[in-house]
């Protein structure tokens, strides 16, 4: 019952409370009138009564000495005209009655008056007792000479009262009836000044939880606690709206982080998938083409080293721009990251479409840069791929387009390609292999071949080439063209390459303890081998470990490797040169380094790039730029090799042109070090012959 009071509507509970409380406090009112009704009424009947108790006593007292029983009557006759009397009685000292009087219409039966209730035993003279309306009555005794001589009874008549109480009580509760009506509507009002507000209240909240709608607000309709409380909910509201904005905002930006490149502002991956999938989509259920493409910087990692990261990042914004003008607005420009942006040809009725948008896009991106008042140049490589064709779903279109973009890497770059499923294959060659590499140093799985160099005027060994080798298990003899571009990719040819002059080096040394003649040793390093800080270090210590002298180690470094940042190059050659290292540069010629240039380098040797020896003798143009080498080498005072020489004709034409030595299968191809052990004696077996 409580409980469920406890859980009725404010309402219900504010009128049960008015309620209760109005009736509760009109019946007390009531109660008391009535109860002072009562009381006022006995007190005058019984001062009324009582002195006619004590004037009848008075006049009877000698009639009940003398036992004169007709007087006492007359004398109590004499009360008939009172109407407040219904019965009277004189009993004697005994308790015997004496004489009687009943008003007209008094029930003798239930008239409990006589001698045998007569309060004989009450103490004192006279009094009344007040029982129920039927019972009452009031007595006095009748004393002469102080002897008590009889008793005067009186039953009031209460008919009249009893009617007027009964009146009393119709009027109190037709009263009550009107009050509480009264109550009712004045609570319903009253109630309504609390609960409407609160209600409205509730139902703004409820509002908000399910709209979320923070904008909306309680009209205020006092200034009590319930306005208090409206406007403190209003308040709490505002903040919550404030905060709500200030979150959407923040959201936004994650939002915009999550999605958007930092840098550029242009669409990240992330987002580039989502609208690709969204292309493929639309595009699977059109059956129409969409295009896919990675663009991505030739060589900017150049720019990064040598102009630093800030002209890099201005560099990158510019490119982004650049590309965003040249596709359409239905196209989607991202930026992977790095130096690498994605762009994506939704609804493309022609693949060849997407080889003009790559045509524009390396165009203009080869055009010349304005970077902080500096001019800077760079161009880019391109691979596409075409959905259906080539791909269904997001994960394989990107990867064919990075192949195809690899492919246009190492097709000269500053190319486009389009993805083909034979580079697909090549790809995932690459990829074996390139796991494959990773373990081959541990599994020592490396080998070095040498080629041995000869002096043309005595067919002797003057030095020789260490060339690496992979001998793998299951895929046969891998050449180092096959590998070393893939180890300078992953960074492997650090260990590689550390590896292949400390091999080289214990060769040397084993060589030096069998007995046999010493040359020098010369070994390929990769300029991303040699770009490292502690390159020379690295090198004096592996001399320092192998105990081979510096002389007896030969560098080769191609000629694009050194033309590269040249001034940190000079200084870890003349480091090298320092310790008595040799310097080759290998691959002359193709590098284009000019001749004044090249004087600032400490350097031995030149190597003719093998290409030109080969072509020597059938093409005019390779054969001047042989016969120029030579003469320049010649003219700074450098050693001249040339490689690759198979025939004897280029050797006839080379050592006219006054190249002594040379290098190629004409005289000993790479071969592993037993062989080359083995030549070694013949080489000294001939020399002794010749002396002899
Ligand atoms: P490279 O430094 O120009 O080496 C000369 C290449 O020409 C060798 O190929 C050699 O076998 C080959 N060769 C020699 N004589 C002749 C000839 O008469 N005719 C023809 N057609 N070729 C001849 P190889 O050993 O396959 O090496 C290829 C390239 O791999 C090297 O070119 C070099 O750039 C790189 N390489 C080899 N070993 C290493 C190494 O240990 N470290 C690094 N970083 N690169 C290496
Ligand atoms: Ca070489
Ligand atoms: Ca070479």
């Amino acid at each position: 019952m409580i409980t469920a009071f406890y859980n009725t509507s404010l309402k219900k509970k504010l009128m049960t409370i008015i309620l209760l409380t109005s009736g509760v406090v009109l019946c007390l009112t009531s109660a008391a009138f009535i109860i002072n009704e009562m009381a006022t009424f006995r007190r005058t009947i019984s001062e009324e009564l009582l002195s006619l108790a004590d004037i009848i006593g008075n006049n009877s007292s000698a009639a009940i000495m003398f036992n004169d029983k007709k007087a006492a009557q007359e004398t109590l006759n004499s009360i008939s005209a009172n109407p407040r009397v219904l019965a009277a009685r004189i009993v004697t000292k005994d308790g015997e009655l004496f004489v009687e009087y009943l008003a007209p219409g008094a029930d003798r039966s239930r008239l409990k008056i006589g001698a045998e209730e007569a309060p004989a035993e009450a103490a004192g003279d006279a009094g009344a007792l007040w029982g129920l309306s039927k019972e009452v009555r009031i007595w006095k005794r009748i004393v002469v000479d102080g002897t008590h001589i009889g008793t005067v009874v009186i039953q009031p008549n209460m008919q009249g009262h009893i009617k007027k109480l009964n009146l009393f009580f119709a009027i109190a509760a037709l009263v009550l009836l009107a009050a509480f009506l009264i109550a009712y509507f004045m609570s319903m009002k009253l109630q309504s000044l609390i609960s409407v507000p609160i209600m409205r209240l509730a139902e703004t909240m409820k509002k908000v939880s399910e709209e979320k709608d923070y904008s909306l607000r309680t009209e205020k309709t006092s200034k009590d606690e319930i306005g208090s409380l409206i406007d403190g909910f209003n308040e709490m509201l505002t903040e919550v709206e404030e905060r709500d904005e200030a979150l959407r905002q923040h959201q936004d930006h994650l939002q915009r982080l999550a999605h958007f490149d930092d840098l550029t502002g242009l669409p990240n991956r992330a987002l580039y998938c989502d609208r690709l999938s969204q292309a493929l989509f639309q595009a699977d259920r059109a059956t129409q083409k969409v295009a896919v493409m990675f663009v991505d910087l030739d060589c900017f990692k150049d720019i990064n080293d040598t102009s630093g990261h800030r002209v890099g990042d201005l560099l990158l914004k510019d490119v982004a721009a650049r590309l965003q003008t040249i596709v359409r607005v239905s196209d989607t420009v991202a930026r992977m990251g790095g130096d690498e942006f994605t762009i994506l040809l939704p609804n493309l009725e022609d693949p060849e479409k997407a080889s003009l948008v790559a045509q524009k896009i390396l165009q203009n991106i080869s055009e010349v840069y304005q970077v902080e008042g500096n001019d800077i140049y760079i161009t880019a490589s391109a691979g596409i791929t075409i959905f259906p064709d080539d791909g269904k779903t997001v994960d394989d279109l990107l990867k064919n387009a990075d192949t195809a973009m690899y492919h246009a890497k190492n097709n000269g770059r500053n190319v486009f390609q389009f993805f083909s499923r034979e580079m697909n294959v090549k790809m995932m060659n690459r990829l074996d292999l390139q796991n494959n590499l990773r373990h081959a140093l541990e599994r020592n799985e490396f080998v070095l071949y040498y080629q041995p160099r000869i002096n043309i005027a005595d067919r002797c060994i003057t030095s020789m080439e260490a060339l690496i080798r992979w001998p793998h298990p299951e895929k046969g003899m891998i050449m180092p063209d096959r590998f070393i571009p893939l180890a300078e990719e992953t960074g492997l040819i650090v260990p590689i390459g550390e590896w292949v002059i400390r091999a080289a080096c214990l060769q040397i040394r084993k060589w030096q303890t069998q007995g046999n003649p010493l040359f020098p040793v010369a070994v390929n390093v990769s300029a991303y081998q040699f770009r490292r800080k502690n390159f020379t270090e690295t090198v004096t210590e592996i001399l320092e470990e192998t105990g081979v002298s510096p002389a007896l180690l030969e560098i080769e470094l191609t000629e694009s490797a050194i033309m590269k940042d040249v001034d940190s190059v000079i200084k870890v050659l003349k480091e090298l040169n320092s310790l008595g290292i040799i310097i080759s540069i290998d691959d002359f010629g193709t590098g284009y380094s000019s001749l004044s240039q090249l004087k600032r380098f400490p350097i031995d040797s030149l190597k003719i790039d093998r290409s030109f020896i080969a072509n020597a003798t059938t093409n005019a143009d390779d054969r001047a730029i042989v016969i120029a080498i030579i003469s320049m080498a010649h003219s700074l005072g450098l050693n001249i090799i040339a490689e690759g020489v198979e025939t004897e004709m280029q050797l006839a034409l080379l050592s006219a042109q006054g190249c002594q030595e040379m290098q190629g299968y004409l005289f000993s191809k790479p071969l592993p070090p037993d062989l080359l052990t083995q030549l070694l004696h013949d080489d000294r077996e001939r020399k002794i012959q010749k002396n002899n």
